[in-house]
């Protein structure tokens, strides 16, 4: 089977690059599993139009439910392997079908990197978060925990002290940027060095033990450790990932590989509902574009 365009990855990114590329009349495979984006789960306040609080995974079926409208196609697995073939790609599910495409789309987020210790799992969404960012007011005069040792934990620590009533930021071995660390501290973050051992409550967290101790009382956890891309399709593609994983796009969204476009988290951070939107919607209109010029 040959299509215009084929996208992989069915968060918001994707989604909304089929519906522009649907509507561009380009025929448009979607390959992904909805339950694995970043956004089932999440609850958004801070995306264009909505008032209080949207749940993720609404979203997620009504932008389905959309792109389907408009004619996509819609797998729901994942993609083991992808080649380049002359000026098309070969794209494998892991069913073993095999899509021929003009353009494909990368739009497999990122995966945020875990502590793996007891209570991380079991506290998700119950006062265990991995993005300040997103969820910094449902903290508002609460006490929180931020983990990580980077800059991007003393950001977080510094952004959650305008919310948060006590900011604890707890770092193995500080690697950030010693500017940010000074304005954390005189925004008023206690640092404490020290490695968490587990995460404690009854229905939300209500304490994070340190190995060694202390436990520090407090009603929410943000791991802030980073996040790792699904670069290795990209790769296969011939597309070679930045020192950080991501994928560097030009104003069309292409990489450098002609044909190979990507948008959503996997491009770089802010990780944000409203950049993975935009960035999908002019991957799919510049990926259809391709294809139809190819014909
Ligand atoms: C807990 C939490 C709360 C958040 N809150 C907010 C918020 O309040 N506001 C905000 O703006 N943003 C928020 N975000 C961030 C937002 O959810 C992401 O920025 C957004 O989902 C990124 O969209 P994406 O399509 O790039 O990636 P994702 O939504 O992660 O989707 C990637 C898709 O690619 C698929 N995929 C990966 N590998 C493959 C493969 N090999 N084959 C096929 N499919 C593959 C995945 O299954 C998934 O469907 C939050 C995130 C989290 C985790």
């Amino acid at each position: 089977m040959t299509t215009d365009v084929v996208i992989i990855g069915c968060g918001p990114a994707g989604l909304q690059a089929g519906i522009h590329s649907s509507r561009k009349k380009a025929s448009t495979v979607i390959i992904g599993k909805l339950q694995n984006s970043a956004l089932h789960g999440a609850h958004i306040e801070n995306y264009f139009g909505i008032s209080g609080s949207a749940d993720g995974s609404d979203l997620l079926e009504k932008g389905m439910e959309q792109a389907l409208s408009f004619g996509c196609r819609h797998i729901g697995m994942n993609v083991t392997a992808a080649a380049k073939e002359g000026d098309l790609f070969r794209v494998t599910t892991e069913s073993g079908e095999e899509i021929v495409c003009r353009s494909v789309i990368i739009a497999t987020g990122i995966s945020r990197k875990k502590l793996n210790i007891p209570g991380e799992k079991e506290f998700l969404g119950k006062g265990v978060s991995y993005c300040a960012e997103c969820d910094c007011n449902f903290y508002k005069g609460l006490r929180v925990a931020v983990i990580g040792d980077e800059s991007k934990a003393a950001v977080s620590s510094e952004l959650m002290t305008r919310y948060a009533s006590e900011v604890y930021w707890v770092s193995e071995r500080i690697l950030a940027d010693g500017r940010l660390v000074d304005k954390a501290s005189g925004a008023g973050v206690k640092i404490i060095t020290g490695t968490p051992k587990e995460v404690r409550g009854k229905a939300n967290v209500e304490s994070l033990l340190l190995t060694g101790g202390p436990e520090i009382g407090v009603d929410g956890v943000f791991i802030e450790l980073g996040g790792k891309s699904s670069s290795d399709l990209a790769l296969d593609l011939g597309v070679m990932p930045e020192t950080d994983d991501t994928l560097k796009v030009n104003n069309s969204f292409e990489t450098s590989v002609r044909g190979v476009f990507a948008c959503g988290d996997i491009t770089g951070e802010p990780w944000q509902l409203a950049k993975a939107v935009g960035e999908g919607a002019a991957a799919g209109h510049y990926a259809a574009k391709r294809a139809k010029d190819m014909k």
